[in-house]
C-alpha cells in the first residue's frame, strides 16, 4: 500500500459561551483535520491543533507520498529528526494518527488493537470548569463560586462526571480558592477534584495558596507555577500531588523532573509526545519512574477526542480521569453527529480503524465559519474583553 496524498482542512466550531482563561476568552475552537489517501482506496483521518494547514503540509508531503502507511517508524523519523528545530510534533502526531486508521481499516481491526489491545472498557473524563461570559442570549455566565457551582451541577447531571476539573488564573486567587472551597463543599469525596491555574501564579502565591487548597482533598494541583524549578519548590512545601501539562510537554524533560522531584502526574498528549505509540512510550516510562499520568486536552473534535480513547484504553498507568473541553462544543463534524457520554465516560468504537468518518455538510459550514473567522487578527485566541491587554507576567500575583 502506498500514501497518495495528504490534506488539511481548518474548521471553527462554536461553543456554548465564551470561556475564560489565562490566554483570552475563545467562543469557539480551531481545530485542522488531516486526511491521508492510498493507492488502495482507504483514507485515513487525523486531527491537530489549527494553525497546522494544508500549506503547512507542504513541507513534508513529498517525504511521505509514495511510503507506505505501516511504516510508522520511517514516517517519524523522517518528519521529526531532520534538524534541531523540526521535531514538529504537532505535524506528526495527525500523520501518525491517520496511518493507524489506515492500518487499522486495511486488517479490518480496531485502532486500540493495534496499540497493544484494551485494558479498560470505558475511559473516564473529566467536566472541565471555566468562568465563563454569557453566550448572546445572556444566559450561561459562570463568575462566582455560586455559578460555579450550579453549572458543575448541570454538567454532572447531564454527563455523569465525577471528576471536575476547575481551570483559573483569570480572577485574584483568593476568589479561585473561594470557588474550590464552594465546589468541595457540594460534591463530597466521592467526587475527584482537580484545580489549574495555568501556570500563572508566583511559586510563593501557589505555595500559599496550596497550603489553603490541602485541606480540600484535590486529585492534584495542575501547573500552579511555571517551570521545574518553581514546581520542584512547590511540591517540597504543599503535601498534594503535583501535575503538569506545561513543564513536562516532551521526552527530555522527564529526566530533569524526576531528578528534581518537581512532579507525580505527567499529563500525556498524544500531539505533544509525537503520536499514539508515544503516548504509550510515555505511560511506560512514567511508570518506570514512579509517575501516575493523566491527558491533557487541547480543545479537540470527534477526530481527535476517538484517537485519545483508543490510546486511552490500552494504557495501564493513565489511573486519572482524561480531560476534555468536548462537552462546550454545540457539534461536531463527525457523520452521526457529538460522541456521547454514558456516566461521565467514553469508549472507542470497535469499527476498523478510528470507527469515525467525516460529515461533509459539517466540515463545510465549518470550514466557512473558519474563514471568516480568520481574518480577524485574533482569530487564535481572542482577549478577554474585561482585561483586553493583560498578559500574564511571571509571576502575575
Ligand atoms: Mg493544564
Amino acid at each position: 500500500m502506498k500514501i497518495t496524498n495528504v490534506k488539511a482542512r481548518t474548521v471553527f466550531i462554536p461553543i456554548e459561551a465564551p470561556l475564560r482563561h489565562s490566554y483570552g476568552s475563545p467562543n469557539g475552537f480551531v481545530r485542522s483535520i488531516i486526511e491521508i489517501e492510498t493507492d488502495e482506496d482507504i483514507t485515513g483521518l487525523g486531527e491537530t491543533f489549527g494553525w497546522i494547514t494544508d500549506a503547512s503540509l507542504a513541507t513534508i508531503r513529498d517525504l511521505i507520498i509514495g511510503e507506505d502507511p505501516f511504516n510508522l517508524e520511517k514516517i517519524r523519523v523522517q518528519i521529526s529528526q531532520r534538524g534541531y528545530l523540526s521535531r514538529q510534533p504537532l505535524l506528526l502526531a495527525p500523520i501518525e494518527f491517520a496511518c493507524y486508521d489506515i492500518q487499522g481499516k486495511a486488517i479490518g481491526k480496531p485502532v486500540y488493537q493495534l496499540l497493544g489491545g484494551k485494558v479498560r472498557e470505558r475511559v473516564p473524563l473529566s467536566a472541565y470548569l471555566f468562568y465563563r461570559y454569557p453566550d448572546a442570549s445572556g444566559e450561561g455566565e459562570v463568575t462566582t463560586p455560586e455559578q460555579m457551582v450550579a453549572h458543575t451541577k448541570d454538567l454532572v447531571q447531564k454527563y455523569g462526571f465525577s471528576a471536575l476539573k476547575l481551570k483559573g488564573g483569570v480572577f485574584d486567587p483568593e476568589h479561585e480558592f473561594q470557588t474550590i472551597v464552594a465546589l468541595r463543599d457540594q460534591f463530597g469525596p466521592e467526587y475527584k477534584l482537580r484545580f489549574d491555574p495555568n501556570a500563572i501564579w508566583a511559586p510563593s502565591t501557589a505555595i500559599r495558596i496550596g497550603e489553603k487548597l490541602r485541606h480540600y482533598d484535590l486529585e492534584y494541583y495542575e501547573d500552579p507555577a511555571w517551570g521545574l524549578n518553581a514546581m520542584a519548590n512547590v511540591r517540597s512545601r504543599v503535601a498534594m500531588p503535583l501535575a503538569t501539562n506545561m513543564s513536562v510537554i516532551e521526552f527530555e524533560q522527564l529526566g530533569p523532573a524526576v531528578a528534581m522531584g518537581a512532579i507525580d502526574v505527567i499529563l500525556s498528549d498524544p500531539w505533544y509526545y509525537g503520536g499514539l505509540l508515544h503516548t504509550k512510550y510515555l505511560d511506560m516510562m512514567c511508570k518506570t519512574f514512579g509517575l501516575a499520568v493523566g491527558m491533557h486536552s487541547g480543545t479537540e473534535f470527534g477526530v481527535g477526542l476517538t484517537a485519545m480513547l483508543h490510546v486511552a484504553s490500552t494504557m495501564p498507568n493513565l489511573v486519572h480521569a482524561i480531560d476534555s473541553h468536548y462537552h462546550h462544543m454545540v457539534d461536531d463534524i463527525i457523520e452521526g453527529g457529538k460522541l456521547q457520554y454514558k456516566d461521565g465516560c467514553m469508549a472507542p468504537r470497535d469499527e476498523p480503524g478510528f470507527g469515525v468518518s467525516l460529515d461533509e455538510d459539517k466540515m463545510n459550514k465549518y470550514e466557512e465559519l473558519f474563514k471568516k473567522r480568520q481574518q480577524a487578527a485574533d482569530w487564535w485566541y481572542p482577549p478577554d474583553p474585561q482585561r483586553p491587554k493583560w498578559f500574564p507576567i511571571v509571576p502575575s500575583w
